[in-house]
């Protein structure tokens, strides 16, 4: 654990060796409970299909204002009883994950309300909705919402399950609690769903009319369950279909799915109020979408196969990881502290190589909209920017982490981790 970069672990076997290895352990102790719970999800979007009789009348799209769209009504339902929701409102024009969350907090807000983030530091894309950082006039801050943000993670990024005095204030006065499931790209470890029901509990507790809005992101179809589920207990949850959500083959879009009521405002303030959900072209995706969707459980399967396998390989390799390789997930997204930033780029750099789209390019660190440090990006993907592809991200300031995510099929991810550990065993001996 102690040189991440300097000898090669002493005991560490060769390559093709550490991979079986690994596998033969996985295998025993960690594919099973996966496959099985990827099971259970799929038999759940599956009754959706089945429920709501989903027939090929419904993947043409009506033109225009787009009204009486029975194809954008039955993908919203069959959304639904996926995401374990009310309802859904799932739509192109959601143009991603931020502008998701960033429609659902306005759909929730309104001038003089105040909303507390229990989860920390929100993804850094949210900061401009906020209104935390930029000066635009739209931000909610600009809209007269005041923004609060504590934490439930304490310094050593361990979770503390009861609210502070100042916590419990906040939330007294709360119109909106937000709560981010997913690590984005902090330190903090991701909020598992047992985690979220005790949080959403103490608020109901403290102010059982503040609503509960989740960062659903890059955890759909993970657990067994989602936060809406009435044992998990949140109002609403937004996330991107070019995440979990769209099975890696939905070119756009993204979701906002909870309470009946509240979705349809959220819908008001997407379109216009009088059109809310009834309105919107589907720009003929409808059938797209249905086919994510059906595809998503077995994609996230995947993913989580091989974010398992590269927690394991790289923690044996002598990085620190999180989360382990043992532990479970509440997210598709893997941690790995490399510490040192030509380590960062060696690893970006081995992963575009073996992308299926790019591969000959080479990544390099560059500012982002909506981030504020330098951000390096590999993996080249069918989507642009899809990261339920086999993706990395990592914003390049210490402990130079590389949030690893995604992989379409397990055989590619393997294939990868096999391609950056030889890089970066090659380059230890090196040097
Ligand atoms: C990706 C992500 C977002 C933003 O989604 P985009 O589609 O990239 O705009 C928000 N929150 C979390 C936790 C995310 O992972």
């Amino acid at each position: 654990m102690d040189s991440p970069l300097g000898t090669p672990h002493p005991s560490l076997p060769p390559l093709e060796k550490h991979l079986l290895q690994a596998e033969v352990v996985l295998q025993a102790q960690r594919w099973p409970e996966l496959e099985a719970r990827s099971q259970k999800i799929f038999e759940r979007v599956l009754e959706g299909f089945l429920r709501y009789r989903v027939g090929e009348e419904h993947f043409y799209s009506v033109t225009g204002y787009g009204h009486n769209d029975l194809g954008r009504e039955v993908m919203d339902q069959v959304f639904a009883h996926a995401l374990e929701a009310e309802a859904a409102l799932v739509r192109p024009q959601l143009v991603s994950g931020t502008h998701a969350l960033s429609v659902a907090l306005n759909g929730c807000l309104k001038p003089g309300d105040s909303m507390v983030c229990l989860t920390g530091p929100p993804y850094d894309t949210l900061e401009e909705v906020l209104g935390l950082r930029g000066d635009s006039p739209a931000s909610l801050k600009a809209r007269g919402v005041a923004y609060h943000e504590c934490s439930v993670f304490d310094a050593e990024n361990r979770f503390t399950p009861e609210l502070s005095p100042l916590m419990e204030t906040l939330v007294r006065e709360a119109q909106l609690v937000y709560l981010q499931r997913s690590r984005g790209y902090s330190q903090r470890p991701t909020l598992d769903l047992a985690q979220l029901h005790t949080l959403i509990e103490q608020t109901r507790q403290i102010n059982p009319d503040a609503l509960v809005l989740v960062d659903n992101c890059y955890g759909e179809f993970v657990e067994a369950h989602e936060p809406t589920h009435p044992s998990i207990g949140a109002d609403l949850m937004a996330g991107s279909l070019i995440k979990n959500p769209g099975g890696g083959i939905v070119p756009t879009g993204g979701y906002i799915a909870g309470r009946a009521e509240v979705v349809s405002a959220c819908a008001d303030f997407l379109t216009a109020p009088g059109i809310g959900r009834e309105g919107g072209y589907l720009f003929e995706l409808t059938r797209t979408f249905l086919q994510g969707l059906f595809l998503a459980p077995g994609v996230v399967k995947e993913a989580l196969k091989g974010m398992t396998l590269a927690a394991k390989l790289f923690s044996e390799s002598g990085y620190d990881v999180c989360p382990r390789w043992d532990s479970p997930r509440s997210d598709i997204i893997q941690a790995l502290h490399l510490q040192n930033p030509d380590t960062l780029k060696t690893f970006c750099r081995l992963l575009q190589s073996v992308s299926p789209v790019g591969s000959h390019l080479t990544p390099v660190g560059a500012v982002t909209p909506g981030y504020q440090d330098e951000l390096m990006m590999a993996g080249g993907t069918f989507i642009d920017g899809s990261s339920i592809e086999l993706s990395a991200d990592a914003p390049l300031r210490p402990p130079y982490t590389v949030f690893f995510q995604g992989g379409l099929t397990y055989a590619h991810t393997r294939y990868a981790l096999k391609t950056v550990l030889s890089g970066l065993r090659a380059e230890e001996t090196l040097c």
